[in-house]
């Protein structure tokens, strides 16, 4: 055994993110122990309100995204915010709150493959594609200390052999996008997403990740500014998505 072997085998522990028990040796590359794996899976073939397809498969688009010109939305859950007890939905809140990289891997090996599945039915290679992902809000990352879509998007980067540029930044003045109702949503997205210096997609396809959609606000003013430096299209992804507006 290794001494990486031993270190990770004895003295790392890794808890089970929807219920907390401590995961044996053999399950710890993945997130769940085995029940809330399960219920995470049923969670994936849920279907969405509008198309009733599984979510997984679900293209349905907030008509803001749309309007934006976005190519498409892929999600892997429904966001249901009052049904916090779901271990979906666990793996989202833990995700915001802590920057856990074991956790980021996870969920990047979901959503590489339906990112795969789009860039395949577009006939995109990979020497076309960036990702970057939607920049979290300045108090929020303040109260963090990180930025979950970022770490996300590195992980995806990583896996798929794409790389990863940083091209979005949100300014400091915004205010939190959770507190406003959906039509102030657009007006702060708007004020709050600007562009890095000197960003460009120079005529590359933009991967968007973000971790939870809602109104498409903040999405929706991201793909505006990525198309004002050049991007051929944005496709957004994200771990959940509501699905309502
Ligand atoms: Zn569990
Ligand atoms: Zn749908």
């Amino acid at each position: 055994m290794t001494r990486e072997d031993f270190i990770k085998r004895f003295i790392t522990v890794h808890k089970c993110v929807g219920c907390g028990e401590i995961l044996d040796y053999e399950l710890s590359d993945s997130a769940f122990c085995d029940a809330c794996r399960m219920g995470c899976n049923s969670a994936l073939n849920f279907g969405c309100s509008d198309c009733f397809k599984p979510m997984r498969e679900c293209v349905c688009m907030p008509k803001r995204l749309q309007k934006s010109g976005a190519i498409v939305l892929r999600k892997l859950f429904y966001y249901k915010k009052l049904e916090a007890y779901l271990p979906e939905m666990k793996l989202i809140f833990i995700m915001k709150g802590k920057k856990y990289k074991r956790l980021a891997e996870f969920v990047a090996k979901h959503l590489v493959p339906i990112i795969k599945e789009e860039i395949d039915t577009l006939g995109i290679s990979e020497e076309q594609l960036v990702i970057t992902g939607v920049p979290r809000g300045q108090m929020s990352y303040r109260a963090n200390g990180f930025d979950q879509a970022q770490l996300l998007s590195r992980c995806i980067a990583k896996s798929m052999g794409i790389e990863y540029r940083s091209l979005l930044r949100s300014r400091i003045s915004a205010k939190v996008q959770k507190k406003l109702d959906v039509s102030s949503r657009e007006k702060n997205a708007k004020l709050s997403i600007r562009l890095r210096k000197n960003a460009s997609a120079d005529e590359k396809y933009v991967i968007l990740i973000d971790d939870v959609v809602t109104s498409g606000s903040s999405m929706a003013a991201c793909v505006k500014c990525l198309k004002r430096v050049g991007a051929r299209g944005v496709l957004c992804f994200a771990l959940a998505s509501e699905n309502k507006v």
